[in-house]
């Protein structure tokens, strides 16, 4: 089964470009309210780095949700569409003093902090100000997600976060500072999770730190758990909402929260991922030696994610309904990588084709680049072109 597209509406419209299905965004974002809502301690923040357009920002800000940043300009683009300060959370192993400091001005929600150097400055930039600065600590739990190997975030080799032997050490040092309030624990372990059991995991792990702060009377104000949850790339149209039931209900049954604890969520690329599909018109149909290419004009400029993760992602032939063939679907970038797809059955294609990328909502336009000065995609959403 294909997706349905409004291909009349496309013939006007310049390829490459990003289509967003926003009666999709509504239905997912109504599902997470709801399954949320079943818990009166969760709280939902939008990771905003797996895009950052504004026309579906402006849909996710009717929900009451928080804002996930790993940057000062991500807060700023969350606050420019209204996004309220005190819902937005930081994070990052790189924050910069100037980042910080806009942080501290507009007096967000909570720095997740990732060592103690960074620790140091927020606390002295803090001073400076006579602010006090909310940190979470994100602690590495050493909890691999079954997942590819650069968006595994959570084991102990890992760039992010402090390690659990460290922790103790490290909130000893924050409890003697004066402009820095410890308020909770984040950690995130990685990203298109779909094994429950990885969460399960993660959940035990923090039941065990929570005992062992609980043995110095320390009860923090709240539990972040970043994000992860997958989506299901194999079937964008039979599983177009990833399962927040089992999601939430997972959290619920196997963490083990204090009374008064909030339980914080940082859910991006579960939010946005299918409802988004890169669009592009087939340039030339040409035959190899053992196969057969659809040279597309989107490429990994557009869409880095085959070429940087190898990560697969649906490809359909919306404008034919001949029998299938087989191709290799390319872009026209300088870089042999730049490869959507081996081996791909497509309706057989012709020049001038519409072809979906699907499920490319998150982490598509957002990585965007402009090489070969090439421009960087538009986007168009179902409300545009109805
Ligand atoms: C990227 C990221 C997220 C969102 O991850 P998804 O897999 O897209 O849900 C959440 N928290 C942090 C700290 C992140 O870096």
């Amino acid at each position: 089964m294909k997706g349905t597209f409004p291909i009349n509406k496309f013939k006007d419209i310049d390829t490459p470009f990003y289509y967003y299905n926003t009666d999709l965004l509504r239905d997912t974002l109504n599902v997470i309210r709801k399954e949320s809502g079943k818990y009166n301690n969760f709280c939902i923040h939008y990771a905003i780095k797996a895009n950052a357009n504004t026309k579906l920002l402006s849909i996710i800000r009717e929900n009451d949700f928080g804002v996930d940043c790993v940057s000062g300009w991500e807060i700023e683009t969350a606050m420019k569409v209204g996004f309220s300060a005190n819902k937005i959370v930081f994070a990052g192993v790189g924050k910069t003093d100037k980042e910080i400091n806009f942080a501290l001005d507009h007096d967000i929600f909570c720095f997740n902090v990732e060592s103690v150097p960074e620790l140091e400055v927020i606390n002295q930039l803090a001073a400076r100000k006579s602010k006090i600065a909310r940190v979470a600590f994100r602690i590495n739990p050493d909890v691999g997600a079954h997942t590819h190997a650069n968006i595994t975030t959570g084991l102990a080799e890992n760039k992010f976060g402090i390690s659990m032997q460290d922790m103790n050490k490290v909130i000893d040092l924050s409890l003697e500072m004066n402009n820095i309030k410890f308020v909770g624990l984040h950690f995130h372990i990685g990203s298109q999770i779909m094994d429950m059991g990885d969460f399960i995991a993660l959940c035990n792990r923090i039941n065990e730190l929570q005992e062992r702060l609980y043995a110095r009377h320390i009860i923090v104000e709240h539990i972040n758990v970043g994000g992860g949850l997958g989506i299901d790339y194999m079937h964008p149209n039979r599983c177009p909402i990833p399962d927040f039931t089992e999601y939430f209900a997972t959290y619920h049954k196997h963490l083990k929260l204090r009374p008064q604890q909030t339980l914080h969520f940082e859910l991006g690329r579960s939010v946005v991922g299918q409802c988004g599909s890169l669009i592009s018109r087939v340039i030339y149909v040409k035959q190899g030696t053992n196969k057969q290419f659809a040279i597309v004009d989107a490429g990994m400029t557009d869409l880095i994610r085959p070429a940087l993760y190898q990560a697969y992602h649906k490809i359909e032939n919306i404008s034919s309904d001949e029998p299938a063939e087989t191709y290799d679907v390319v872009g026209p970038i300088c870089e042999s990588s730049d490869v959507f797809g081996k081996a791909i059955d497509l309706n057989r294609t012709h020049r001038g084709d519409f072809i979906a990328i699907r499920s490319a909502g998150a982490y598509g336009e957002i990585m965007a680049s402009q090489y070969n000065c090439r421009p960087l995609p538009q986007s168009y959403t179902s409300d545009e072109l109805r």
